[in-house]
């Protein structure tokens, strides 16, 4: 898509938030995130109700977790694409809010997350934070939070370097800022169950980082992965 196009698709939804963020017709309420025919093109994983899903292989002899899933499977060119760019790249929030909430609403019926303490979201260095106004994982963890009635502990992890643009790298490593490092922040968790969110997970390493630096800090606490999508493979 031309830089001009994708200018005015996000002036658009400044300005007009009622239209489908996938095709920009109008939608029933000024809430929808997308038309009733895009909706339908955004099907929900299953992957919360299995087991062993493409989150948990892809963090499988890397990062121990209690449980995996992610909401939905991201190809190039999908309704999932439209969505996770609005949320990185137009100002938009509350997407990640909002499809955290979804989620959120279908997990409350897991029991593995029962006993969960709060949600970590994987940290964008100051910043990138500073630039795009608010941090995407966070967005959806709220969204989670507020459903699973879970703090969000937004200073559990911290980003350590930056290495500037990306634009640069492969279009699967845009996704996963893998080359930056992670350092834990504030908190005492002992023997919690923390659930780390994030957007994207790709090939699982930001998401093996940030659960291995937390394990090593917080050796009694157990780890759990949620994901708004799962590229695939
Ligand atoms: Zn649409």
């Amino acid at each position: 898509m031309a830089a001009a196009e994708q200018w005015l698709r996000g002036l658009t939804s400044l300005f007009f938030p009622n239209v489908c963020l996938n095709c920009q017709v109008a939608t029933a309420r000024s809430t929808d995130l997308l038309c009733v025919s895009c909706e339908a093109r955004l099907p929900p994983s299953e992957s919360w109700q299995q087991p062993e899903n493409d989150v948990t292989d892809r963090l499988a002899g890397r990062l121990p977790i209690v449980y995996g899933a992610g909401a939905y499977t991201f190809r190039e060119g999908t309704v999932c694409q439209q969505l996770i760019h609005a949320l990185k790249y137009h100002h938009r929030p509350d997407v990640g809010r909002q499809l955290g909430r979804r989620f959120g609403e279908v997990l409350r019926q897991v029991p593995a997350l029962g006993d969960v303490t709060g949600l970590v979201p994987v940290p964008i260095h100051r910043r990138r934070r500073h630039a795009r106004g608010y941090n995407q994982a966070e967005a959806i963890a709220e969204g989670l939070g507020e459903v699973l009635a879970k703090p969000v502990y937004a200073a559990a992890l911290r980003r350590r370097s930056f290495r500037g643009s990306q634009t640069k790298r492969g279009k699967l490593e845009r996704l996963e800022n893998v080359q930056d490092s992670f350092a834990v922040g504030r908190g005492d968790f002992r023997d919690g169950h923390l659930v780390l969110v994030d957007d994207v997970l790709t090939t699982g390493a930001t998401l093996d980082f940030c659960g291995n630096v937390l394990l090593e800090h917080h050796p009694g606490v157990r780890i759990s992965v949620l994901v708004l999508a799962v590229a695939e493979r």
